[in-house]
């Protein structure tokens, strides 16, 4: 795919970055990311795959837009009050960059629907508030063979790590990280617990630096089997080798290199 000279004007201070150059830039264009949940973390990180370029983004939330989310969620302003994010984030997208397809999928995901939704992108960017639908969205990628940057952020906490349990081992599931998820209401939720704003602002940054390195592929790094721990409050960055569970009950021991495909 060759780069137009808009294109190139546009993106030039990715183009010239070694890690990603033109044929980067190109496989950033020609990609499909699905968000989950356009959020504290889908805000910034939906802001930053617009910004560069990723060629189509699926915004899955069924939500409006609350008072109470304008304090974290800077995909949108007072005047979006009211109104489906998946409408405000295409508008607010498509402002940002025209280049980029915006999907709106207006529905609460769950296991019934997963894997269709995931299925019709590369790549999988999880940001969404529950147990339940992390869990839906990281069985469906594991089924369907999509890699899945999972982020997380609960008071002045974040977690961030990649899954891509389907090629096989080494490759960990969430399920070998956290083998007896917590049961419904178990988790306070967002309201309850409260939330750092910027907290959840760094989490999406980093969730969009580490899909852009997925879709780039190797040489640059995954950070599969890793899990990366964002504490604000001490400005502290710590990593924790995560490992795949030989006895893991979560489906990745079925999971068999022959559904890996290349991203774009
Ligand atoms: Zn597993």
């Amino acid at each position: 795919m060759d780069l137009s000279e808009e294109q190139i004007r546009r993106y030039a201070r990715h183009i010239v970055l070694p890690e990603i150059g033109g044929e980067g830039q190109a496989r950033l264009l020609a990609a499909r990311v699905l968000v989950v949940g356009a959020g504290g973390l889908g805000s910034p990180l939906l802001l930053y795959l617009a910004a560069a370029g990723v060629g189509t983004l699926g915004v899955v939330d069924f939500d409006r837009v609350d008072a109470s989310n304008l304090q974290r969620q800077v995909l949108f302003d007072t005047a979006a009050t009211g109104t489906a994010k998946v409408e405000a984030a295409a508008r607010r997208l498509g402002a940002l960059n025209p280049t980029v397809r915006i999907v709106e999928h207006p529905v609460r995901l769950g296991p019934e629907n997963a894997r269709a939704l995931v299925e019709a992108y590369d790549l999988v960017a999880d940001g969404s508030d529950t147990i339940e639908t992390r869990l839906a969205v990281h069985d469906a990628c594991l089924a369907a063979g999509r890699p899945l940057v999972s982020a997380a952020v609960q008071g002045t906490d974040g977690q961030l790590t990649t899954f891509k349990a389907h090629l096989g081992p080494p490759h960990p599931c969430l399920r070998c990280l956290f083998p007896e998820p917590p049961p419904r209401g178990a988790l306070p939720s967002c309201a309850q617990a409260g939330v750092l704003g910027p907290a959840a602002g760094v989490m999406g940054c980093l969730q969009a630096v580490e899909v852009i390195k997925e879709l780039l592929g190797p040489p640059a790094p995954s950070l599969s089997g890793t899990l990366l721990l964002y504490d604000a409050m001490a400005a502290r960055l710590d990593r924790l080798a995560v490992r795949r569970d030989p006895a893991c009950a979560g489906g990745c021991r079925r999971a068999a290199a022959a559904t890996a495909r290349p991203i774009a």
